[in-house]
């Protein structure tokens, strides 16, 4: 780790001035990522600028009947609170199967979303990585790619997206709220992490001095419908090789509304509207989720060790529709085997 400022402050324009001034400067809460790449070398900083005096309310209550989450809040306290618990289950449920309680304690939900790829070759300077040394090749593509991507990959990058919180916002279509020296802005969910293409060093949309802020939830939390199943290797502190996230509605036994993300398999969440506007009008059934599956799954490309999960993710996907269907037999947190 190299030496660095360090510096807080609870005026958030002076936040903003210090790290958009100062292109070696970052900010940092939780930095349960951050310190990590830090100590392995793989960032070096001029300065660390503490945001953790920015912590207000855990979430307000908005006038189209959402909530907006503070960005600084933890993911434990968020996860707990009761109104994500009775309104957001599916969110609580996505940020429990995540990391570790010490870990979960720390972290903050706008840390969540940048959090980088846990590739093995990433977190290893003597391999080449495009991601961390733009340029340098990939070690995965003809590595060890159990972990790595199914969906939208390039010839560059093969790496996923680690995060489980993100997959349920995106399947409850969040969106980002950011400040900068020039203004605020706000971030569909579905367009704020990149996918790797020819530039896979950047993760997402962010320019340097962007803070978030906040994370808007819509009025629709799929209450009553839902379920996160994450499946991998380890029964606890894994990342996923592949999770699901459902949310339904249905009116007169049929679908009326479906939501279905996915983590594990691509660099971002991966949602197919095509599939989810399938399931619309049609009957809860392990048939039509097999459809749909399909659809999400569509034009996968496996590697050397990671072809298995094509069809893990589909069997994983209807399993979780299912599992949705009767979400009160889900423990808060558990997991069932793969
Ligand atoms: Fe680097 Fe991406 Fe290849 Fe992993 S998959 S080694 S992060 S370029």
């Amino acid at each position: 780790m190299n030496d660095f400022n360090f510096q807080t402050s609870a005026s958030q324009s002076d936040l903003l001035a210090s790290v958009t001034e100062n292109q070696g400067a970052k900010y940092i809460a939780g930095g349960t990522n951050l310190i990590d790449l830090l100590k392995y070398n793989l960032l070096t900083v001029d300065e660390l600028v503490d945001v953790n005096k920015q912590r207000r309310e855990i979430l307000t209550k908005l006038a189209h009947g959402g909530v907006m989450l503070d960005a600084f809040a933890t993911n434990a306290d968020t996860a707990y609170h009761s109104s994500i618990e009775e309104n957001y289950p599916l969110l609580s449920k996505a940020i429990l199967a995540g990391a570790s309680a010490q870990i979960r304690n720390m972290a903050t939900n706008g840390g969540n979303l940048l959090q980088r790829t846990r590739c093995y070759y990433f977190y290893d300077a003597a391999t080449p990585c495009n991601k961390r040394v733009p340029g340098s090749g990939c070690g995965a593509i003809k590595g060890y790619n159990r972990i790595h991507a199914i969906l939208g990959a390039s010839e560059d990058c093969i790496a996923v997206f680690p995060s489980d919180m993100c997959v349920a916002l995106a399947a409850l279509g969040a969106i980002v709220h950011v400040k900068n020296l020039s203004g605020e802005q706000q971030i569909p969910f579905a367009e704020f992490h990149r996918l790797p293409g020819n530039t896979p060093e950047i993760d997402n949309e962010l320019a340097h001095g962007d803070l978030i802020t906040g994370i808007e939830l819509p009025p629709q939390g799929f209450a009553k419908y839902y379920s996160y199943l994450k499946l991998r290797d380890r029964s606890s502190y894994a990342f996923a090789l592949v999770s699901v996230a459902t949310g339904l509605e249905l009116e007169n036994g049929l679908i009326s509304l479906a939501s279905i993300a996915l983590g594990g398999v691509a660099h971002k969440p991966w949602r197919v509207t095509g599939a989810e506007d399938f399931l619309v009008g049609k009957e809860p059934t392990s048939e039509n989720f097999k459809i749909a599956a399909d659809m999400i799954i569509a034009g996968a490309v496996g590697y050397e060790h990671n072809k298995f999960k094509i069809e893990l993710a589909k069997k994983a996907i209807v399993r979780n529709c299912l599992m949705a269907l009767n979400p009160s037999t889900q423990l808060p947190g558990a997991q069932p085997s793969a």
